[in-house]
């Protein structure tokens, strides 16, 4: 039976306040986190879930029984699905997912943190011993180590934790419970991992061993969800290009009839070419910034990219494979259109030229031959990208 969805009422939310109290106290680094998280009333839902709208739902039943010690350990749980990204990573894994095996490889690499941090989660959590697996293991670890599991039909820890989006879950927008979008999403995750960088370095507290290297990864990681950018450019352009949509049948489309395989649609290849801005503007911040998100298109086109270093002048492109090759020379003024042209003069022509700078450089004024992706680390630079380019806003944290 599907749960009732509704705004809290003012003394679930004076009950939900206690547990968070009580959440925040015993893992301070995630403070943000549980304040960030739009709690919602899930009659019927018998348990907490999360949505990949940073929705967490509360069966208010289940709070009152709980109370808020125990409600409080379990809201800490919740809260580490949605900051340590188990609904991205799902998709992320090999094949098609299997749902339950991954709500027990999650729940089990978060309560094994957890539990080492002394909080007090109720007596039946998933736990690596209580699978048989070693504790300190990463989720994709335990993941490949867990038997397939007969799909589940009741909810694990909900859409945010990595299962298949529900049909009572609210739309993104819904008025009465809205939910987080993905930049907000993003912009919140790295704060969290900016709170748990910085409660190691001043001993606050114990971080768990799984939290910390979580905060290292996903500093390190990009921002900019390059297999989906990339591939939604490529889309557009092929649909434009008559003959580059290539049809195949080995893949299920996701749109699937019964006894009927439609053919999925398989985007062509995607060739890169990567302007990173060297100019004396840019800061130490802006480039690691830059760096992350070069390894990001590294990984979404999966080969070599061609980078090109470049502050009013452009230096020759080079072939790179890891964003550690970049070799970031320049320290001058910047004009980003003569790194543009080089771009567009390497043979073959990307199909997308992606422009990694603080955003204080003249753009041309008309489309050339790939298509332009303009990532600004300040955001007033902003309101200059043209407009038939693709600009995205990455803050340096
Ligand atoms: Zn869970």
């Amino acid at each position: 039976m599907n749960p009732t969805i509704r705004a809290l009422t003012d003394d679930e939310r004076r009950a939900l306040a206690a547990a968070r109290l009580v959440a925040v106290e015993s893992a301070p680094y995630l403070a943000h986190a549980l304040f960030t998280a739009r709690p919602v009333a899930a009659e019927g839902l018998a348990t907490f879930a999360v949505d990949r709208h940073w929705r967490l739902y509360v069966d208010p039943v289940t709070l009152t029984e709980w109370g808020p010690v125990v409600a409080g350990a379990v809201l800490v749980h919740e809260v580490c699905h949605l900051v340590r990204d188990h609904a991205g990573r799902a998709e992320s894994l090999p094949g098609p997912v299997d749902h339950t095996r991954w709500n027990y490889a999650t729940d089990a690499a978060i309560n094994d943190d957890l539990l080492a941090a002394g909080l007090p989660l109720p007596e039946w959590v998933v736990t690596p011993a209580a699978l048989g697996m070693d504790e300190g293991g990463v989720e994709e670890v335990y993941y490949g180590v867990l038997t397939p599991e007969p799909p589940q039909t009741e909810v694990g820890c909900g859409s945010g934790a990595g299962d298949p989006v529900q049909d009572w879950e609210p739309g993104l927008d819904d008025p009465q419970t809205p939910g987080l979008d993905d930049g907000q999403v993003t912009i919140t995750r790295r704060k969290v991992a900016h709170d748990v960088r910085d409660a190691i370095a001043q001993g606050r507290g114990t971080v768990p061993a799984g939290m910390a290297r979580w905060a290292s990864d996903e500093l390190r990681a990009p921002s900019v969800p390059w297999r989906k950018v990339l591939a939604g450019m490529v889309r557009r352009t092929a649909a434009l290009t008559a003959g580059r949509i290539t049809y195949t049948y080995t893949r299920p489309g996701r749109r699937r009839l019964p006894q009927i395989v439609t053919p999925a649609m398989r985007a062509p290849r995607v060739t890169a070419a990567v302007v990173v801005d060297t100019s004396g503007s840019m800061t130490k911040a802006d480039l690691d910034t830059a760096l992350a998100e070069v390894s990001g298109v590294l990984k979404a086109v999966g080969g070599t990219v061609r980078v090109i270093a470049c502050d009013a002048a452009a230096a020759s492109a080079r072939h790179v494979r890891n964003a550690r090759d970049v070799q970031l020379i320049g320290g001058g003024g910047t004009d980003m259109r003569v790194g543009i042209t080089a771009a567009e003069a390497l043979k073959p022509t990307p199909d997308v030229t992606v422009v990694l700078t603080d955003g204080d450089t003249p753009w041309p004024d008309s489309p050339g031959r790939s298509r332009l992706i303009a990532v600004l680390t300040r955001e007033h630079g902003m309101s200059r990208v043209p407009a038939w380019a693709r600009a995205i806003h990455v803050p340096t944290g």
